[in-house]
């Protein structure tokens, strides 16, 4: 299944069943399926929405949706709201077409909170997860530190420093997973980090 914003790997992604089910609004059986209990719908009651599943299809044709938090604030039904002042944007900051898309994309599992960035006034796509070798293997000159310090906001790029053991050169390995995002219009590259 395409998804725009999502081009991560199955395993990626939150709540997905692997193992045949009947999706509970086509009543098709399925491959894979989503746990339904914490979704958008306007099909259930949200008291009956525990214990079912829903198809691909039914997510990628809005019969229900996910919501997201992302950097410029918490999407939902309502549209996109700025989390400090409680508001959704007024005027909107991405185009309500773009607001749609991201709900009908399946959520990023992470350990805290999904953090969806953004870029060129559009979500950006999630790649993937990316361990310190990817940053050496995706850099042009072989450079890993130097990519992940263009990708990495300065409040979170201690990480790379933090990991290197003492007196190594290359960095092996990190404890934490790093989730890595692609503007679709300039190509930039972004990524953050959570752990346990
Ligand atoms: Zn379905
Ligand atoms: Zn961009």
């Amino acid at each position: 299944m395409e998804f725009v914003y999502f081009k991560g790997l199955m395993e990626d992604m939150g709540d997905l069943f692997m193992g045949r089910k009947i999706c509970a609004i086509c009543h098709e059986e399925n491959d894979y399926c989503f746990a339904l209990e914490y979704t958008i719908s306007s099909i259930f009651e949200y008291k009956d929405q525990k214990g079912t599943f829903g198809c691909f299809k039914c997510l990628r044709d809005s019969k229900f949706e996910f919501w997201h938090s992302t950097e410029l604030g918490f999407l939902d039904e309502n549209g996109l709201m700025n989390t400090n002042t409680r508001k959704i944007y007024d005027p909107p900051i991405i185009s309500e077409e773009k607001l749609v898309e991201l709900r009908r994309t399946p959520q990023i599992i992470t350990y805290q909170e999904e953090k969806w960035l953004t870029h060129c006034n559009d979500f950006m796509v999630f790649k993937g997860i990316w361990t310190p070798p990817d940053f050496y293997k995706n850099s042009p000159d072989g450079d890993g530190k130097t990519l992940f310090l263009a990708m990495t906001d300065d409040n979170i790029a201690h990480l790379w420093e933090e990991s290197l053991p003492e007196g190594q050169e290359a960095l092996e390995e990190w404890y934490p997973t790093y989730y890595v995002f692609e503007c679709r219009h300039c190509n930039k590259l972004r990524g953050n980090w959570d752990c346990d």
